[in-house]
């Protein structure tokens, strides 16, 4: 019985225009990464971290630094085989697994604390926040809105997303290579019901330039 944490880091990060995977950027000092691993100290009993080749010496150092045991295995060609790959790799006494963003180092303790707790009642979770905007759908060629989308019903996912290891692993291997890009997809997919667990604005997703000086700001306070 335990924990393992996920975390698909094999992405080139090619959209933020970086050489370097902003994963492994500086943050406050230290790589993103370790900020992320930092942030479930205490909560999970392993980690597997998904990475590519050319990264592998960087994880490596990073894992050996993590405050649980922490193994680097080689990712896939998307975020969903690079999930799989950790997933398959995670010790099988660990009966539940939470996959979590590389770039998501400011996710609250209380927001792990409570998708873990999900798992107790639930095959699998997802750490989501309401939408406060509103929603337009655009035109096929994006110049006008077609619709505004009702919101009431809408949220916003985030990371940590768990499942039960077991409904995990074969929900994974009957999802093929059908490129989700969460998890929670794969296990709603299999017929899974995913409950929804609160999470929080700070939770950022660091995608842009600018998201490293909002999340630097946020770690100082
Ligand atoms: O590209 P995107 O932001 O959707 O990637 C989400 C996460 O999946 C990132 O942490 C990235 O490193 C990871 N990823 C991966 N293997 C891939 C592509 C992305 O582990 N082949």
């Amino acid at each position: 019985m335990g924990v393992a944490l996920v975390i698909p880091a094999a992405g080139s990060g090619s959209r933020f225009g970086s050489a370097i995977p902003k994963q492994y950027l500086p943050l406050a000092g230290r790589p993103v990464l370790a900020w992320t691993l930092e942030a479930f100290a205490g909560l999970v009993d392993e980690a597997l971290l998904a990475v590519d080749d050319a990264w592998e010496a960087d994880a490596d150092a990073l894992a050996a630094a993590a405050p649980f045991p922490c193994r680097t295995v080689r990712g896939g060609a998307t975020r969903q085989a690079s999930v799989a790959a950790a997933l398959a790799a995670v010790a099988p006494h660990h009966d539940r697994v939470l996959v979590h963003d590389a770039v998501r180092p400011l996710v609250p303790r209380a927001c792990i604390a409570a998708c873990i707790a999900a798992l107790d009642a639930h095959p699998a979770a997802v750490v989501a926040v309401p939408c406060a905007a509103t929603v337009k759908r655009a035109t096929s060629d994006g110049m006008a809105v077609a619709a505004t989308v009702p919101r009431e019903d809408l949220w916003l996912a985030q990371t940590p997303q768990g499942f039960r290891r077991f409904e995990g692993l074969s929900a994974f291997a009957a999802a093929g290579d059908l490129a989700c890009t969460d998890d929670a997809q794969v296990m709603e997919r299999a017929g899974h019901r995913v409950a929804l667990v609160r999470g929080d604005a700070r939770n950022l997703k660091i995608t842009t330039p600018d998201d490293f000086a909002v999340a630097e700001a946020l770690l100082r306070r």
